[in-house]
């Protein structure tokens, strides 16, 4: 893909200005990927008003002369050192950061600097930067939402009773990998029986038995952009009381997705969710956010969430992820990635969400 990288050097020129800084650092690897197409996990683009400069290491120096855009490239012996040689030789004094830089790093940088040099920390101004996906960047994400429903269908035949969570797991990473993807995008999430009550239920030794729920959280990365979705699904018949919080959950889902639309506050859209959950009876069971932007990272702006104060745009990419987790019986998830369009929405993520008991198939 062609990116436009100097479009994206400027819409981070404009903080220069509107936070008074002479410069901005970035070191975080997806932002370096994003601003600079730099895909080497250790550097930093130093950028002024009237200049972009990278700096790295010798081991990345032939990568960054093939990948990055930048007016000029350098090595440094020494990060610290060479950053603060680099800014100095600018006049800068002021200089943004990113505030997801390590905590010793950013001390490293004001030990080292002069003492009359300003650091501020940019957050919120920067989870903007990759909030609305272009083209070229949906395109990556829906190759990484196939190689889930690929890999899936690949690997449903194993869930049966008797298998291990672990197992389900390995052999999902790997037929994802076998197809093509980069790497998985987190620890994957099989929880299976009372353990679905666990929302971040790592895969475990628990071997799947007949009657209960399996919630296999999951994604994989594809030319540095990530898939992440969530099924549960029932081996024989569950008890009945997680057979209607599956239909509960799943209506919640629907209903959430549904509404969609550019200019539609994501609070809202969390509260549509949660309101449907409350009323049933669930509303303290479902305890974290409705879902989370994915992009670069499987989590990134937007936050949707109760908290959340944005509201759905265009080109937005979000998760919409709500859950029920009963203590000791079991629980159920579902989750699936939604782009906001232009006339509303469309799920980028394809497998079926609906109640399936995989041993009558
Ligand atoms: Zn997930
Ligand atoms: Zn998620």
């Amino acid at each position: 893909m062609t990116i436009d990288y100097s479009q994206r050097v400027s819409s981070i020129s404009g903080l220069l200005a509107a936070r008074e800084l002479d410069a901005i650092i970035l070191a975080g690897p997806e932002n370096l990927r994003y601003v600079c197409g730099f895909t080497g996990t250790s550097g930093v683009l130093v950028m002024t008003r009237g200049t972009t400069r990278f700096l790295t290491d010798a081991r990345y120096a032939t990568q960054a002369h093939a990948e990055v855009a930048a007016e000029r490239i350098d090595v440094y012996q020494q990060q610290v050192e060479g950053v603060i040689a680099e800014l100095a030789a600018l006049g800068a004094r002021r200089i943004g950061f990113e505030a997801a830089l390590a905590y010793a790093q950013v001390e490293a940088f004001r030990d080292k600097a002069p003492k009359t040099w300003q650091w501020v920390a940019l957050q919120e101004d920067l989870q903007t930067l990759r909030l609305h996906k272009t083209g070229d960047e949906i395109s990556a994400i829906e190759a990484a939402t196939q190689l889930n429903a690929e890999a899936f269908a690949d690997i449903r035949p194993l869930i049966r009773p008797g298998v291990s969570e672990r197992t389900l797991a390995l052999e999902l990473e790997f037929a994802l990998k076998r197809r093509g993807a980069e790497e998985k995008s987190f620890a994957f999430i099989v929880a299976s029986g009372e353990r679905g009550a666990l929302p971040h239920g790592v895969a475990s030794e628990r071997l799947l038995r007949s009657g209960e729920l399996v919630t296999i959280d999951f994604g994989c990365r594809f030319n540095g952009y990530h898939s992440d979705e969530t099924v549960t699904l029932a081996i024989g018949r569950p008890p009945q009381r997680l057979r209607e919080v599956f239909e509960l959950v799943l209506a919640a889902h629907d209903q959430a997705i549904a509404a969609v639309a550019p200019g539609v506050p994501l609070a809202e859209l969390d509260g549509i969710a949660r309101a449907m959950i409350a009323q049933a009876g669930y509303g303290e069971f479902f305890g974290h956010g409705l879902g989370h932007g994915v992009g670069l990272e499987v989590h990134e702006a937007p936050v949707v969430s109760p908290r959340s104060r944005l509201v759905a745009e265009e080109g937005m990419v979000f998760t919409v992820e709500p859950g029920i987790y009963l203590p000791e019986i079991g629980g159920v998830r579902i989750e699936d990635m939604v782009l906001v369009t232009a006339a509303g929405h469309r799920v980028l993520t394809s497998l079926s969400k609906a109640y399936q008991d995989v041993s009558s198939c």
